[in-house]
């Protein structure tokens, strides 16, 4: 959404397909991170999204067994907004579509699946799709991929992916939050072999339970009373709500993905975001990530897509500027979820001490600036460089 965005806004015809009626999924978390704030700044609507109904989160914490810990601090980055955004990703998306309309050259199909590439002569010149079963072709000088981890517009251009690996898996569900008891910042909680992260949606609690992979089935043998009596645990002020998850039908599973394409494009095909590389939910940066990806691309392909066809030679220049910081993000993401939250979902001992890092961001404020850099900058942060079309 956010490339067809910043191509209509160039000049440049754009069509976006979304296979659902509406952007009302509930499965990609909710943060709009500074780097992605800079952009709505560079281009004019900041002001617009900051006067949706969101929440800001200047500082990120977590309760860690006993211990109330601090981990990143937001306030000193050179960002035109020091916070992370809250806000529900249905609401960013018919935000984007709202702030896009005003192109002429912006226009979104919703209930539109992508099922399958046009190829002529080695080049990829459009795509067909089904709109509610009727189907339709689309002819364009350029497809870009962006539906997703479980792409099947890369699958069809035949692109091959190094699965990176991720031990966890993600329930997610949703459970009332009392405003004048709960505390009001979204948390991550960490207690003998549970890992908890939630999120502030206002009249409730939007869950992350991580655990192992493949380790539902375990759970839910163990019967529904069992897994509330876990969440209560680990979030004791939930004791007297977790019987509104009435049954596992209340509860879904999210399997967690880390892969990463060789090639992110063919000649006039392009993936992007979680297509090209799929996201760990830690550090909450997947979203974040794929808008830079848009960014760069725009940058890139704009002046070239204005005068029609994009080589490949282009596209691979989009994969050469963003390959290092998903790498890299990817890195600590695996390294997070291998080192630090797989071995406590392990763990049956109770949390006595902190692992040294932990302690010293608690202790010296000035550390914290650093995990705040990496997860609401990233890795080379991308600027809005292509101007508006007259
Ligand atoms: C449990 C979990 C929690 C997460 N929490 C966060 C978080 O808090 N913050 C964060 O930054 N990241 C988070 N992530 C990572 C984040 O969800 C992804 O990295 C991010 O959504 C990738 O964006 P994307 O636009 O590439 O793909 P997606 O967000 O998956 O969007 C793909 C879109 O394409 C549509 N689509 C799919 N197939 C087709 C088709 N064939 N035709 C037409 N449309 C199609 C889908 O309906 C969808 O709208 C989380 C991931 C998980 C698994």
């Amino acid at each position: 959404m956010v490339l067809g965005y910043l191509l209509a806004r160039a000049g440049i015809d754009v069509l976006v397909l979304e296979k659902h009626v509406d952007f009302l999924r509930d499965f990609r978390g909710d943060t709009v991170h500074p780097s992605t704030l800079q952009v709505l700044y560079e281009l004019g609507i900041l002001d617009s999204f900051l006067a949706r109904p969101h929440q800001q989160l200047k500082r990120i914490g977590a309760q860690i067994g006993p211990f109330q810990v601090k981990i990143a601090d937001f306030t000193h980055l050179p960002t035109k907004c020091k916070f992370v955004v809250l806000m529900p990703q249905w609401d960013f998306l018919n935000f984007l579509v709202e702030s896009a309309k005003g192109y002429s050259g912006f226009r979104v199909m919703m209930e539109t699946e992508a099922t399958d590439l046009i190829e002529e002569q080695g080049r990829i010149c459009g795509l067909r799709a089904k709109k509610r079963n009727n189907p339709v072709e689309i002819r364009a000088d350029l497809v870009v991929a962006a539906d997703g981890r479980h792409s099947v517009m890369r699958q069809k251009a035949n692109l091959k992916s190094e699965i990176l690996g991720a031990p966890i898996d993600v329930l997610w569900m949703r459970v009332s939050r009392k405003a004048e008891s709960d505390p009001e910042q979204s948390l991550g909680r960490v207690s003998t072999g549970k890992f908890l992260v939630m999120l502030n949606r206002g009249d409730y609690w939007q869950c992350a339970y991580v655990i192992p992979k493949d380790g539902f089935d375990k759970i839910r043998a163990k019967g529904i009373e069992s897994f509330r009596k876990d969440l209560a645990e680990v979030a004791p002020f939930l004791s007297d709500r977790v019987d509104e998850l009435k049954s596992w039908d209340d509860i879904k599973l999210l399997s967690v993905a880390v892969d990463r394409l060789r090639d992110w494009c063919r000649a006039g095909f392009l993936c992007i975001g979680d297509s090209a590389h799929a996201m760990s939910p830690i550090g909450g940066v997947g979203i974040n990530l794929a808008i830079q990806d848009a960014v760069a691309a725009a940058n890139i392909l704009a002046p070239s897509l204005r005068a029609g066809e994009v080589s490949t030679r282009l596209l691979r220049k989009v994969q050469q500027r963003r390959l290092f910081p998903t790498r890299a993000t990817q890195r600590l993401q695996i390294f997070a979820q291998d080192r630090i939250v797989y071995p406590t979902l392990r763990s049956g001992a109770p949390i006595e001490t902190l692992p040294w890092p932990i302690k010293l961001l608690n202790r010296f404020q000035i550390l914290r600036r650093v995990p705040a850099r990496v997860i609401g900058l990233g890795f080379r942060p991308e600027h809005v460089r292509i101007q508006a079309s007259q």
